[in-house]
Formats: structure tokens, sequence, C-alpha cells
């Protein structure tokens, strides 16, 4: 395998030594490149090469085979609780600013690099990998998209680092799928606004130090008075009600958040203030397409579950492999994974190709995900079934790894409503809603 580009290699050395808040950028780069701009992409992008990304994915599996081994994702998922040494160890590798500008510490390498470090990371622990896209695509990504310099510079280097953590709040107890119907409300004060309601299901809620926040700061204007606020946790107010108790993906820690009289510092509106679902609505879909890349690292954990198993387990005298019933699951099993990766990868590629104007179809990235969410909990089911017995033991993998795909046909948008905002977006290209 080749190696990374010279200016790539130099980035990876320095993410895996301690790394400087800002990474001087050679000045030829920066001349080379100055015409490059991007609404979605960091200055100075240059898509990655396909050696790139393989050589990032080796590297990534040998973080998760060191990191991650089969006892961490294990106790990760029965004690309930996200192993929080790990955040460092991710800014470490440089994994964390991975769609963010080199001046912040990220690595500026798009959304193809992205979907690459999430697969591996969840083939080895679904719960792991979730909590990571929380804090590296629902927060420094839409932080990157939508922030001004001063919040940039003041929230970027810790998070990317892996010293703090972040995480988004959106989702309320009765404002889910109908997500601009929330009650959370930030009222005008001097100098800032004062925040009062409660946010449910927040992947990182419990352990967050910045959250993203989205709020009515003109509720009878519905969808067009909500505002984006990037919320300290250490303000007076702000407290976890409770962390929650999961199906799957335990261990990545999920939260009630409550806010009581927060003031939040005018300073701190992300993007526009009543402009919150613009916001909201453009992070959705790269949302998506990178969360897409969640069940395909459980397709794969599947199969690296099953494919040994049913080659040495003997049953009639033969291993189960040798039965066309067995046959038939491995090959739905491995087709559902390669069809789910060339989808998400293609969108992404498209996405990183076409980054000085970029290309971003809604349809595209919503059917990434609705696709490979429901087959990964088929090929979860389908790793119990080879397993028989032992599939249902909690001392195997596989109970776990479909346990934690089912919770991508829900969070991020169900699969429903996937199908909604594809059905919709091919009725406005025929100008009807
Ligand atoms: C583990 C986990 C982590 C999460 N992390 C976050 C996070 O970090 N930040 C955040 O903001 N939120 C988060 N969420 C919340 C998640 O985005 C919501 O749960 C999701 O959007 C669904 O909303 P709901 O649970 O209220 O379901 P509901 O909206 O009540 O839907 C219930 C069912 O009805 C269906 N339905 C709803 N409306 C329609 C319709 N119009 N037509 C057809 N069917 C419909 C849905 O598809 C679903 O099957 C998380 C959720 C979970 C479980």
């Amino acid at each position: 395998m080749s190696a990374l580009s010279p200016f790539r290699t130099a980035a990876f050395r320095q993410c895996a030594v301690a790394r400087p808040a800002r990474i001087p950028r050679p000045a030829f780069f920066a001349s080379q490149f100055q015409r490059y701009a991007s609404t979605k992409h960091p200055k100075n992008f240059v898509p990655p090469t396909q050696e790139e990304l393989d050589e990032l994915r080796e590297r990534t599996i040998e973080f998760a085979r060191r990191e991650i081994t089969p006892e961490v994702a294990q106790a990760t998922d029965h004690g309930n609780e996200f192993p929080n040494s790990m955040w460092r160890k991710f800014g470490e590798a440089g994994f964390l600013g991975v769609t963010a500008d080199e001046a912040y510490g990220g690595l500026g390498m798009g959304y193809q690099a992205h979907c690459v470090i999430l697969e591996e990371l969840s083939r080895a622990s679904g719960s792991i990998g979730l909590s990571y896209a929380a804090h590296s695509q629902l927060c420094i990504n839409q932080l990157m998209l939508n922030g001004n310099e001063e919040q940039k510079e003041q929230y970027l280097p810790g998070l990317i680092s892996g010293e703090k953590i972040g995480a988004l709040a959106m989702s309320e107890h009765n404002a889910g799928s109908d997500v601009v119907s929330m009650k959370t409300t930030a009222k005008e004060t001097d100098g800032g606004y004062i925040l009062n309601g409660g946010k449910m299901w927040i992947t990182n809620g419990p352990d967050a130090h910045l959250v993203i926040v989205y709020a009515k700061t003109e509720p009878d204007a519905h969808s067009k008075g909500i505002t984006a606020f990037l919320v300290d946790t250490t303000a007076p107010g702000f407290s976890v009600q409770r962390k929650l108790d999961k199906l799957g993906m335990r261990g990545s820690n999920t939260g009630e958040l409550s806010f009581d009289n927060v003031f939040v510092p005018s300073s701190h509106i992300l993007g526009t203030k009543n402009k919150g679902v613009k916001v909201l609505m453009e992070g959705l879909d790269l949302e998506r397409l990178v969360l897409s890349a969640g069940p395909l690292g459980l397709m794969k954990a599947a199969l690296d579950v099953t494919l040994p198993y049913v080659h040495e387990r003997k049953q009639f005298g033969i291993p189960l492999a040798q039965n066309q019933l067995i046959q038939a699951k491995m090959a739905d099993m491995y087709t559902k994974y390669r069809a789910s990766s060339a989808f998400t990868y293609s969108v992404a590629r498209a996405i990183d190709e076409s980054h000085e104007d970029p290309i971003i179809r809604t349809q595209d990235c919503a059917g990434a995900i609705l696709y490979a969410a429901e087959r990964a909990t088929e090929c979860g089911m389908d790793a119990i079934q080879c397993l028989g017995g032992m599939g249902y033991m909690n001392e195997m993998a596989a109970g776990r790894i479909m346990r934690d795909a089912k919770l991508y046909e829900i969070g991020a948008g169900t699969s429903e409503v996937r199908k909604i905002v594809i059905g919709r977006a091919f009725n406005r290209e025929f100008g009807q809603r």
C-alpha cells in the first residue's frame, strides 16, 4: 500500500503525538490550493485519494484492535458505560476532527474519510462508534460549518484533541420526528438568552462539556423561530436529569437534559437568530450520510462473528457452512454489506469530489442510511440464527450487534421519516410538496 501524501503524513504524525492547538500549514500548500472554496469542506480541501483512504482504514483497524478489544466492547455494553479514556486516544489518533480545518487541529480529509473511521470503530463496538459520531459529526462538524471564527477558535481545538466532549440536542419528549414542534425556549435578556426546557435521548449528554442546543427564540413563528446555541454545560441551571437505560448502544451514554434559566451569551448563537432550522436541516443530510457508516461497521462485525463460527462448528458430521441454507445466509449478509457500502461511499465520494460547489442530494444521504440501517438489523438477526444457541448468549457479540444496529433505524430520524424525506425530495423536483 502506498503512503499518504507527504502533507497528510505530516498531519497524521502530528496527530500521533501531542498535537498543538494550531497545525501550521506549509506556505507552498496555501498558495497552491488557495483557489478551493467550499461551504461543506475546510479551506484548501483536496479530496483524498483511494490510497489515502485505504491507509486511513488500516490505521483505524489497527487502533481498534489495540484499544477496542472484544473485552472492551463487551464491558462497554454490559456496564452501560462509555470508556471515557477513549476520547483522548481518539484525539491523539486524529479521528475527532477528520472533517475539520487543519487550522483548528483537524485533518481536513472530508466525508469519505469520516465514513471510513466510523465504519471501523463501529465494527469493533457499535456504541463507541455512535458516541464518536455524535461528537465528531453532530457537534464538531456542525460547529465547523456554522460557527464564526471566534466560536471555532474557542471550542474546536479542545473538542478535536478529545479534552472536551461534544453533543447535539434537538429532540424532546414530545418533539422527535416532528422536531420543529420543540418546546424549549430561549428568551432574550441583557447580553444573551435564558434557556428553559428539556431535551431527550441526547447522545454523550451525560458527559458533554459543550452541547449544541436548538431552542425557540420566537415560539409563535414555528420553524422560523428556532435558534441554535452553543451551551457550556458548566452554566448554572444546566443539569443531566438521568442517564437512560437502552436496548442497544449500551455504553454510548444517552441522557435527558434539563435547562432551568440557563444564561447563554448572544455570542454563543450558532449561525443566525431564528435560522436554526437552516443549521439543523443543512447538517442533517451530512449527518445521515456519515452515520450510514455505523451500520456498515455492524454488518462487517456480523460477518466477523458468523463466518469463522459456521466454518468451525460441525453438525451432522459437516461444518454448518456446508449446508445450503447457511450458505444463503452468508451470501445475503455479504451482499447486503457490499451493496450498502457501495451506496454510502459513492455518495460520500460525490460530495468530496464536488467540494468547490458540493452536490448534496437529500435522497442520496437519506437513502444511504435508510438502506444500510435496515440491512444491518437483518445481518444482526442472521448472525444470531447462524450461531444457534450461542447466538442467543450474551457472551457472543451477535446479540449486541443486532441490538446496536436497530438504533440506526430510529436515531438521526427513523426509517419512516427517511422515506418521507426521500419522497418529498422527488416531489420538490416535480414542483410539488
Ligand atoms: C439511542 C438514541 C440516541 C439519540 N441521540 C440523539 C441525539 O444525540 N440528539 C438528538 O437530538 N436526538 C437524539 N435521539 C432522538 C432521535 O432522533 C428520535 O428518537 C427520533 O427522531 C424519533 O423520534 P421519537 O423517538 O420521538 O419517535 P416518534 O416521532 O414518536 O415516532 C414513533 C414512530 O412513529 C413513526 N412516525 C412518526 N411520524 C410519522 C409520520 N409522519 N408518518 C409515518 N410514521 C411516522 C416513526 O417513524 C416511529 O416509527 C436519539 C435517540 C436514541 C434512541
